[in-house]
């Protein structure tokens, strides 16, 4: 391999998280508004031709992880063509997709068939209620369905996302934790985070991940670190004792792992995102058909990554170094 995407900090990006569209069947309390969104017209959004032809382009830079992500992924058609596009591309060897599961029963096997590697499916209460509550109208029924369609599919391995909120569902770590021991799922706890103008609860909803260990203790719950590694992420796992899964925990704001950052992310509008929490964007759209300057773009993106967000700083109000996005985590990809 010529140049590789390395940038100021040393971090070498190896990892591209495609947002396919903007679009969700959900509404979920801390990612989208629940009415008054606009969704991007089909015309603006990245076809699969154009989305495969960016994904060649950072296969030569070192690229080799790919994450399909949304809104909801799954609201795309024929979202198995661009699976087996983007496999067929030499270099890449990992393509995942983060789903709220919703469709997932309907296209497990034909995601496997055309290249799907694994999945991770958000599952923020295991309570049928609360999970429509938090949605604001989803099913339980039909996650639960999609990640018994995922195991049998053998998308492996399987990783449910679950954002803890303070009084939202942070009385269920523990039925989490269990869910972990029979079947080899791998739960992981994510911090909310304060991105776009989701956040107007985010101060009062916002929980530490030091709870999962609170959890633990209280509920006599033993664990143990895991030495083997699952995926690109920054997560951190551990066993419990006997379990067939794990889990992990990702705490971006009381705890960030900028400094391992590999990741960079296109939007479903076509453009480069070199970091979640800043608001700096590259449009790569105008250059399709030019590979050469879709390179240097990415370059360039790269050249003016930060070195870290400060999501900490909207915890205790002070001012920041520079702008925020304001585009929903549903508009990113999460
Ligand atoms: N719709 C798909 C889903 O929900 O899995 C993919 C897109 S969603 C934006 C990607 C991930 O971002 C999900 O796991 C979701 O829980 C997470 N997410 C969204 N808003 C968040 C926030 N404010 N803080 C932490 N995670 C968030
Ligand atoms: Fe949709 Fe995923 Fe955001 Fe929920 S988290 S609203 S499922 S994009
Ligand atoms: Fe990387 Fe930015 Fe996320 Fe930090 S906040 S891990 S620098 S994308």
């Amino acid at each position: 391999m010529n140049k590789q995407l390395i940038d100021r900090y040393g971090r070498i990006h190896d990892y591209l998280r495609i947002s396919v569209t903007d679009r969700c069947n959900l509404r979920c309390v801390y990612c989208m508004p629940k009415e008054g969104m606009s969704f991007e017209p089909d015309h603006r959004i990245l076809s699969y031709e154009e989305i495969t032809e960016i994904v060649k382009v950072l296969a030569k830079l070192g690229v080799r992880k790919i994450r399909l992500t949304g809104g909801e992924p799954l609201v795309r058609k024929q979202l198995d063509r661009l699976v087996a596009m983007l496999a067929a591309i030499p270099g890449i060897e990992d393509i995942a997709l983060t789903t709220n599961g919703i469709y997932l029963a309907s296209f497990a096997d034909a995601l496997k068939s055309a290249g799907l590697t694994r999945v991770n499916i958000s599952l923020d209460s295991l309570k049928p209620d609360r999970f429509a509550m938090i949605t604001r109208g989803g099913d339980l029924k039909r996650v639960l369905a999609g990640i018994e369609a995922s195991r049998k599919a053998g998308l492996a391995p399987i990783k449910l996302n679950v954002v803890l909120m303070k009084g939202i569902n942070d009385d269920e770590v523990e039925s989490f934790l269990r869910m972990t021991v029979d079947e080899p799922l791998h739960v992981r706890f994510i911090e909310y985070m304060p991105i776009g103008k989701q956040g107007q609860g985010w101060k009062g909803e916002y929980l530490p991940l030091a709870h999962v260990w609170d959890t633990c203790k209280r509920t006599g719950l033993r664990y143990d670190a895991c030495r083997e590694a699952f995926g690109n992420g920054p997560a951190q796992y551990y066993r419990l004792e006997g379990a067939a899964g794990t889990f992990g925990l990702i705490h971006p704001v009381s705890d960030h792992f900028c400094e391992t950052c590999n990741r960079l992310r296109l939007t479903a509008d076509g453009n480069i995102k070199p970091c979640l929490f800043w608001s700096d964007e590259f449009n790569v759209r105008r250059h399709i058909g030019d590979a050469a300057a879709i390179e240097s773009l990415f370059f360039r993106a790269l050249d003016l990554k930060p070195e870290s967000h400060e999501m900490a700083l909207a915890l205790s109000g002070e001012r920041m170094s520079r702008v925020p996005t304001a585009r929903t985590m549903s508009q990113i990809g999460g």
